[in-house]
């Protein structure tokens, strides 16, 4: 491999793999049990590979959507389409309104998100933010791939929880799982994942807007490295990463 490699390599205990992923699913039949009409809006990232192996593999019960863009790397449709052919399973796919990124591109231009915050923030809030409302709307609960490891804004966060932001009930079945686990799991199952995890992304959200990091770099570094790190966000988790199409 000639380019930087960012996720994990580290062999975890299978022993305690598998009671994490057992523990995932638990909390996921409970959700299921609880809201009944739970859905999943994956970011196809790394933590969205295990979601998906356990939800179509154990917990039916549970929709997985997801938020195409129109600015994803070619690689993340790959995956996408990779993903269902594993399962022979459909990922619901939703986009932006045409007309509303009609309007914007005429205003601010293709790449106008480059040019201040605000502009980059409506570009989220257009593409990424609107669809996923529409995707999640009628659902009772939704999964996200929070890990508490993540940042000291998860660290004190419960499995299941009310997110006051939507009035949904949030579930966060890998809350527990480090880096390593969530590798070690991909790897362990043989599941396809996004190639340019493997040339240096941390993190891919829309292309324009994600880039490969130096091992040992911060993963921020990562995504909309142009703004201060405060900035940094999608709107879809405030104070948190992006939970689709990021
Ligand atoms: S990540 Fe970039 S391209 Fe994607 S919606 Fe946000 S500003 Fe627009």
């Amino acid at each position: 491999m000639t380019q930087a490699q960012n996720h994990s390599q580290v062999p975890v205990d299978a022993a305690v793999l598998a009671r994490k992923a057992a523990d995932s699913v638990a909390v996921m039949r409970e959700a299921v049990q609880k809201y009944a009409k739970v859905v999943y809006a994956s970011s196809l990232g790394a933590e969205a590979i295990v979601l998906t192996d356990l939800i179509w593999t154990q917990v039916p019960g549970i929709d997985i959507v997801t938020i195409d863009t129109g600015r994803l790397p070619e690689e993340t449709l790959q995956l996408l389409e990779r993903l269902e052919r594993r399962y022979g399973k459909r990922i619901r796919v939703y986009y932006p309104d045409a007309q509303a990124i009609q309007q914007y591109v005429n205003e601010n231009g293709i790449n106008g998100f480059y040019n201040s915050l605000a502009l980059r923030q409506g570009c989220c809030a257009i593409r990424k933010v609107e669809p996923f409302n529409r995707a999640v709307a009628g659902y009772a609960a939704w999964v996200t791939g929070v890990r508490r490891e993540q940042s000291a804004a998860r660290a004190s966060g419960a499995p299941i929880e009310l997110d006051p932001r939507n009035g949904l009930a949030k579930i966060s079945p890998l809350l527990e799982w480090t880096e390593d686990e969530v590798w070690a799991y991909i790897r362990g199952h043989k599941l396809p994942y996004n190639p340019l995890h493997d040339r240096g992304y941390p993190s891919i959200g829309c292309a324009p807007c994600s880039r490969a990091i130096e091992p040992g770099q911060d993963h921020r570094a990562g995504r909309w490295w142009w703004e201060n790190p405060e900035s940094r966000e999608c709107g879809l988790q405030p104070r948190q990463r992006p939970a689709a199409g990021g």
